[in-house]
């Protein structure tokens, strides 16, 4: 297991879509494992596999270990089944854009369908901060990150200040 380097903005492999997994192979382990390692490192709470570089749609999250025991999930080929009509707008970061905060507007809950390490696939309704970073996690394995969620206006001020 390792901690890898984080792609940054705008590295073009943050604005492309990620393939599927074909099969789960110890390589996507091992990704995996060194994903997760990498978030905690960070420290954060998501990471996608195309920040560290890998164009595969797999993505890690734990929303709760900065408040208490880890409780890792890792993403494999996931979807967005279902989203609420009802959303939320709040501050959010990304590893790959550091410094910057971006007010993105979000679904308040989701229902999300993924595959585990151990090929079971599951789904599970999220709301208030599992829903956020799950839909900017998902957003990342189809090339969007942040900035691409803001009006014109904001995603300026908010570039102008990542390049200062
Ligand atoms: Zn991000």
């Amino acid at each position: 297991m390792a901690v890898l380097p984080i792609v940054l903005w705008p590295d073009a492999r943050l604005s492309m879509r990620c393939a599927e997994v074909a099969e789960i192979t110890e390589e996507i382990g091992r990704l995996a494992a060194d994903m997760l390692d990498t978030m905690y490192a960070a420290p954060g709470r998501g990471l996608a596999a195309p920040q560290v570089g890998a164009l595969q749609r797999v993505f890690v999250m734990d929303v709760t270990w900065k408040d208490g025991p880890r409780s890792p999930l890792v993403c494999i080929n996931p979807d967005i089944l279902w989203m609420s009509d009802e959303r939320a707008t709040g501050p959010e970061g990304c590893l790959s854009i550091p410094g910057i905060t971006a007010e993105v507007s979000r679904a308040r809950a989701i229902r999300l369908r993924w595959t585990g390490l151990d090929g079971v696939t599951r789904e599970e309704d999220m709301t208030g901060f599992a829903a956020i970073c799950a839909q900017h996690e998902f957003d990342h394995l189809d090339g969007i990150v942040t900035l691409r969620r803001l009006s014109p206006e904001a995603r300026a001020r908010a570039e102008a200040e990542y390049r200062a």
